[in-house]
């Protein structure tokens, strides 16, 4: 079988500085869930692909970004990746361990070895030639930062929702003096004991940290600007997630959010009168519409019941030691986390795509692009949509692949 990229990377020269590279199928970019996956199902119809990928494993934002504590929010059945489920012997949340061993078991199996260390600064179509241009900067040790021209009939962007940290543009950010991390840095709670601990943001990281800071005997407290919904995770023995996911298939979606709601109003109690109020939309009108998660309550609610996490409006300003808060209060704290979410960063590196993708780097319909290019888990469903994304992307590029 002849090479899929072609070694001889010095095959022509581009303005004399960049070495160009024929790939003979189709370019990914990422390795994350969404590039493995779309690799696989490629293999299965026999379309071949390369995956580069900016850090040096697959998985990197489980592997090196996650805190450790984390389980899936999801359960197993709607996370695994195409054409191999994750084990029966794993439960029905996975760590975050067991998830990383699962994605690398998932590339050994489809013997997928991704071009680590290969940071993609740009990519365009070239009208002329009808090919796709991927330039990257290679930074493995044979080839010390090196630039490298990828060039080929398909492109799969998979380089994810969480590409970026989000940093807010917090009045004051620059004069705080404390520890201040994302959360994408944060780890655990053993260096915070005794700490008063501020996390900003109230998604499913942030509810979580909070947690786990308490649990490691810290003082936390979290900001909870906006309205939120908190789900308990299972309604009566059975995945919150699933339960929401079998009610959307049978009832309109406003019964099956007024059911939610009813049934987390039941067990987890008010949250309102904590400090979180519920938006005016349901829980799955908010995803389906705004793409924004629930919370999956995973013990934090009954920490913040007990007064063991305080919780706090949204703030005016930080301070050189704390926070400002809207409601005029003023608070020491000897760390702050922004669990403030990610970005997606394919703005600065795909050019010449605003037809198909928005300013902040989601695809404006959906996985298929014009002209080769597709998009894999930017649907904001999750493991389930890098899957789904996956299938669909392999099935159209084969009927091309074949043909031509
Ligand atoms: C803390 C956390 C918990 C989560 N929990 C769940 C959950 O329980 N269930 C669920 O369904 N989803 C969950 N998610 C959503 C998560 O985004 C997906 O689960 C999944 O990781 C997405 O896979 P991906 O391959 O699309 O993106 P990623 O996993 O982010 O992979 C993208 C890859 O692209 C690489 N890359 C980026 N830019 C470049 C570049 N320019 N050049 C080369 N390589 C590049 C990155 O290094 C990365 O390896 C969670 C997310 C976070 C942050």
């Amino acid at each position: 079988m002849p090479p899929l990229v072609s070694e001889e990377i010095n095959d022509y020269l581009i303005s004399g500085k960049i070495s160009s590279t024929w790939v003979d199928g189709v370019i990914i970019v990422g390795a994350g869930p969404s590039g493995l996956a779309t690799a696989a199902c490629l293999q299965e119809k026999g379309v071949k692909s390369v995956i580069l990928e900016k850090s040096d494993c697959i998985a990197s934002l489980w592997q090196n970004r996650t805190y450790d504590r984390l389980h899936l929010h999801t359960p197993k059945k709607f996370c695994g990746l195409p054409l191999l489920p994750i084990p029966d012997s794993v439960p029905t949340y996975p760590t975050r361990q067991q998830f990383v061993e699962y994605v690398k078991e998932y590339a050994r199996h489809f013997d997928i070895k991704p071009r680590f260390g290969e940071l993609v600064q740009s990519a365009s179509f070239d009208e002329t030639s009808k090919v796709w241009r991927v330039q990257s900067t290679n930074k493995s040790k044979s080839l010390a930062s090196q630039k490298v021209e990828y060039v080929g009939k398909w492109l799969v962007v998979a380089t994810g929702e969480n590409a970026d940290d989000r940093i807010p543009e917090l009045p004051g950010l620059q004069s705080y003096r404390g520890r201040l991390i994302h959360s994408s840095r944060y780890k655990n709670g053993a260096d915070y004991e005794g700490d008063k601990v501020l996390v900003v943001g109230s998604g499913n990281s942030g509810m979580e940290i909070a947690l786990d800071l308490s649990n490691f005997n810290a003082k936390p407290s979290i900001v909870v600007r906006s309205p939120v919904h908190v789900l308990p995770r299972e309604v009566f023995g059975r995945a919150t997630y699933a339960v929401a996911m079998a009610l959307m298939k049978r009832v309109p979606l406003w019964f099956a959010d007024r059911l939610l709601v009813l049934y987390s109003y039941f067990i987890i109690g008010n949250t309102a009168k904590y400090g979180i109020k519920r938006p005016k939309n349901g829980p799955l009108a908010m995803k389906e519409h705004l793409g924004r998660t629930p919370v999956l309550d995973v013990g934090t609610f009954a920490k913040i019941k007990s007064g063991g996490i305080k919780v706090m409006p949204a703030i005016e300003s930080l301070t050189t030691s704390g926070a400002r808060f809207v409601d005029g209060r003023c608070q020491i704290y000897d760390a702050i986390i922004l669990a403030t979410g990610y970005k997606c960063n394919v703005p600065s590196w795909l050019k010449g795509e605003d037809e198909v993708f928005s300013d902040d780097g989601f695809p404006k319909c959906g996985w298929k692009g014009r002209r080769g290019l597709y998009v894999a888990g930017l649907s904001k469903k999750g493991l389930l949509g890098c899957a789904q994304d996956a299938r669909l992307i392999a099935e159209d590029i084969k009927k091309a692949y074949i043909s031509g």
